[in-house]
């Protein structure tokens, strides 16, 4: 780590700890204190799944996508589950990833920065915290890190076991995530065969057009004798919400070299938007982490909600530091949007910002389906654009629930996934997730964004 990029304050232990003392949202309530303990210790003792140097440098690429050199594409399932961390199914997601960042880096000749929901997406934040079925009520699912989806009574008890398991759970992910990204895989070359498994379809179609026109300049590139690694390996990301303490303040290591408290469980943390209280736990805790921190934004938020947030968890006004993840609806995000980036950038402020255009826009079909209309989350998505065109900041990145499987769970997109077809293959065990294709779509979509944005 270059000396530059020290914070001028360096939080102690005892600082780290002062979170302990507030009130934490949405933890949940585990029955023995002795598993407890020992979860935390067994964590404690287990190597970092990120580095200092890996998070200094997103930390740099997230500064640079603030100043619009840059483009911010996080992605990935709504909630982990311990049964679905496959290589198949991690395989494909980083695929889809992968094929989005192309389609967004050759539309926009920008560099997109790649950061899965990955790797740690085990806990959620829920509305109630119990769930009732057919007069059945028991404890909501929190997350794989706390307990089971399945609705028995033993599946849904909290188990501190799960900490440490969901630990090895996302080393195991990370492992094929570096080997995918860093071994071969992720080779410009290969833009083709990320393609293929997947049914053909417009979006399938138009990725093929596109890597085919890659594939040519790449050709000739190579016949020019330019040789790069940087299309050979690609730098990806992983993040998630730092929603469960007991699993957070755990895997904190200080960095020697300059006695900085890191977060190891991801590279970016965010915290939600239900958990964003300033006087709550996960702000406090967040402050004292050099991580780059993310934090959701709803239509409730308030300028002096975002300016106290900076100056709480970005003091030193540092590039690439902090996130504002908004995510308002479709229909409030041209009315909402346009102020906060206004008064925030009135008071000088210059933090990332990024849509979520998924959270705001769920919708419960009559037959009980959870899910989103892909229209919803595009127009979402264009409200962003105009809303920082209006305000003249720098849309900075897209925050998206997606899967690389063909699931069925958003409503709409070229396939036109209606409400009878939901049952088909719905197997997201919270939010609704865009398919292979949707997600494609989506790609296509902000590239011609970011395009118009360059003109
Ligand atoms: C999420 O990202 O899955 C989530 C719960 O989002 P939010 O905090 O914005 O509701
Ligand atoms: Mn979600």
């Amino acid at each position: 780590m270059t000396q530059q990029s020290a914070p001028q304050h360096v939080s102690s232990i005892s600082e780290l700890d002062r979170y302990r003392s507030l009130v934490a949202k949405q933890q949940p309530t585990w029955g023995d204190p002795a598993a407890v303990q020992a979860a935390s210790d067994d964590l404690a003792s287990q190597p970092p799944l990120v580095f200092a140097g890996e998070v200094d440098r997103l930390r740099e690429r997230l500064a640079q996508a603030a100043r619009g050199e840059a483009f911010l594409l996080q992605g990935g399932d709504c909630a982990e589950t311990f049964d679905a961390a496959t290589a198949d199914k991690i395989r494909d997601r980083v695929k889809t990833l992968l094929q989005m960042a192309v389609v967004l880096t050759y539309g926009a000749s920008m560099p997109v920065i790649k950061v899965g929901r990955m790797a740690g997406q085990f806990a959620k934040p829920r509305s109630s915290d119990t769930e009732t079925r057919d007069g059945v009520t028991l404890p909501a699912y929190r997350g794989d890190l706390v307990n089971g989806y399945d609705f028995t009574p033993e599946s849904r008890a909290t188990d501190p076991s799960r900490l440490v398991r969901g630990y090895h759970v996302s080393a195991s992910t990370l492992n094929l995530i570096r080997a995918f990204t860093q071994g071969g895989f992720a080779d410009l070359r290969q833009v083709h065969a990320w393609n293929q498994g997947f049914v053909s379809n417009p979006a399938n179609q138009r990725y093929e057009a596109l890597a085919s026109e890659i594939d040519r300049a790449l050709r000739f590139m190579e016949a020019c004798g330019v040789e790069s690694s940087a299309l050979n390996q690609t730098e990806f990301y992983v993040s998630h919400e730092a929603l469960l303490l007991d699993y957070e303040r755990p895997l904190v290591r200080i960095d020697s070299r300059t006695g900085a408290p890191y977060g190891t469980s991801g590279h970016m943390l965010w915290i939600g938007e239900r958990t964003r209280d300033l006087d709550g736990a996960h702000v406090e805790f967040l402050s004292h982490l050099r991580n780059p921190i993310g934090v959701k934004l709803g239509p409730t938020a308030t300028v002096d909600d975002a300016l106290r947030l900076i100056d709480k968890l970005d003091p030193e006004r540092e590039p690439g530091r902090l996130t504002f993840i908004s995510r308002m609806g479709a229909e409030k995000i041209r009315d909402t949007l346009p102020p906060l980036l206004a008064g925030v950038r009135d008071a000088g402020a210059t933090p990332l910002w990024v849509t979520d255009p998924m959270h705001g826009n769920g919708i419960t079909t009559a037959t009980g389906y959870k899910t989103r209309r892909f229209d919803d989350v595009m127009n979402e998505l264009l409200g962003f654009f105009e809303a920082h065109r209006e305000v003249g900041t720098v849309p900075g990145g897209i925050h998206v629930e997606l899967t690389g499987d063909d699931v069925t769970e958003c409503l709409g997109g070229s396939e036109n996934i209606d409400e009878a077809s939901l049952a088909t293959r719905y197997e997201s065990v919270c939010d609704p997730r865009l398919n292979h294709m949707q997600s494609l779509e989506l790609a296509f979509q902000v590239a011609q964004e970011l395009k118009s944005l360059a003109r």
